[in-house]
């Protein structure tokens, strides 16, 4: 069966936990879109991982570990993750890249910065990991794919003409050092020796593996609020966060994917620019960002703090709704025990009117948080591993989210750890 795990909100919401721990039951787990610009926190019995590139299968030694077509990827990166993950005494994993996956290029990671540094104030407030640029030239049809790095005659070909193209950019509109042909080529041809080992036909392996009833994971990264389509377009990422994409960035009959486990936290976080309508500020803030997650709420791959806000029910239904969600995984509820009244955003008032859909950036821009104050509960959940234990304001607070959310809630999360998690009957 195929699985996929995707994010309801701005990303952050415990992904890489719930796939790390879905993992330990998948012969596959599969990165389908996204580079190193966002991670996943992943603790276990080796230690505790920021993954950015690799699937959170890695750690798995039964488990396939695979990079769609769909990702960006950063080969100097990916490796040096891998060698981050080996040296901490995780067995070298089973990894396989698609030959159809396109290479961030350095000067992808260039254009970010130069880009963002000539945007000053009204920059994306991008990760400068070249994400941007990367998916912008595969759609202007002049990236580079990894079965392209076998051709060298071609390649210094292509190169040139991309490379004339780029170098008028820099130097006359970014009025940067302009781009070195050889220099490029050699860094590719050090690309292709560290790929080779692992470039096959995915799509080919996968369909194998589909009629041999194998269990598949689909590892989304960020969440449906960062979709290019359905997200709060410009402040997005630059490719697709939906579980239905899983089967175009990884080569999969879409009617495959069977279970989608949209992770959706307790709270709100997000990184970059952005309305962010359940925002909070100063000490509530600064409390619920130094409690949060595990250790804070800081960026796994900038390490920026992150924004905060309380849990919005208008955002992650919509958030649920555009995943195709099956179930519901909600995470990082332990966190919220410190606080004596919870207040969750219920409704937007946009321009004196309630509306409880999500509605497109202009108007979001224009709402303000209607919120309803729940009781807290006041006591550390971590270790309650059945759900009648929990408290009652607590499950009080499940319940509530859920009806309000409309989509099942089947685990919660109550720690980073891979076995804090309870399941929950779900009552819609
Ligand atoms: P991802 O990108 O969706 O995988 O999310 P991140 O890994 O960036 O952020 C989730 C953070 O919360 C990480 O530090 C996790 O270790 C931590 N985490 C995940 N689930 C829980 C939970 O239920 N409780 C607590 N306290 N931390 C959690």
């Amino acid at each position: 069966m195929i699985t996929a795990i995707v994010g309801a909100n701005w990303g952050d919401e415990g992904k890489g936990k719930i796939t790390d721990m879905l993992a330990q039951q998948s012969d596959i787990v599969i990165r389908f879109q996204g580079g190193a610009n966002a991670g996943h926190t992943i603790v276990n019995d080796y230690g505790k991982f920021a993954l950015h590139t690799l699937p959170s299968g890695v750690f798995s030694q039964k488990t396939t570990n695979i990079i769609g077509n769909g990702v960006a990827l950063n080969i100097p990166t990916l490796f040096k993750e891998l060698n981050e993950v080996t040296s901490q005494n995780v067995p070298t994993p089973k990894l396989m890249i698609s030959d159809r996956a396109q290479i961030v290029m350095p000067y992808h990671v260039l254009f970010d910065q130069y880009e963002e540094e000539r945007l000053g104030k009204a920059s994306f407030g991008s990760t400068k990991s070249g994400i941007a640029p990367f998916y912008s030239d595969k759609y202007a049809k002049t990236g580079f794919q990894v079965q392209e790095l076998f051709d060298e005659e071609y390649l210094k070909e292509k190169l040139e003409r991309v490379c004339e193209q780029k170098n008028v950019l820099l130097k006359y509109f970014y009025k940067k050092p302009e781009l070195d042909l050889n220099e490029l080529f050699e860094t590719l041809m050090e690309y292709r020796e560290m790929v080779a080992p692992y470039a096959a036909d995915v799509s080919l392996y996968l369909d194998e593996a589909v009629k041999a009833g194998r269990d598949i994971l689909l590892e989304g990264q960020l969440g449906s609020l960062k979709d290019p389509d359905h997200g709060i377009y410009p402040m997005v990422t630059s490719s697709s966060t939906l579980a239905a994409y899983g089967a175009i960035g990884a080569g999969l009959p879409p009617y495959e994917i069977k279970r989608i486990v949209t992770v959706c936290k307790a709270y709100s976080s997000a990184v970059g620019a952005g309305a962010f309508v359940s925002e909070i500020f100063d000490e509530p803030a600064d409390e619920l960002r130094r409690r949060g997650g595990d250790g804070g709420e800081y960026g796994a791959t900038t390490g920026r703090p992150r924004r905060m806000g309380w849990f919005d029910c208008i955002a992650s239904k919509y958030g649920c709704r555009m995943q195709g969600t099956t179930d519901v995984a909600f995470t990082v509820l332990d966190v919220l025990g410190y606080l004596d009244k919870i207040p969750v955003c219920v409704g937007y008032e946009l321009d004196g009117e309630i509306i409880t859909d999500f509605p497109t950036t202009r108007k979001l821009e224009r709402c303000k948080p209607v919120l309803e104050t729940l009781d807290g509960w006041k006591c550390d959940i971590r270790g309650i591993r059945n759900y009648d234990e929990l408290p009652e304001n607590c499950k009080k607070y499940i319940d509530f989210v859920e009806q309000h959310i409309g989509y099942p809630i089947t685990m919660v999360s109550n720690g980073p750890r891979r076995e804090d998690i309870i399941e929950r009957t779900p009552k819609i």
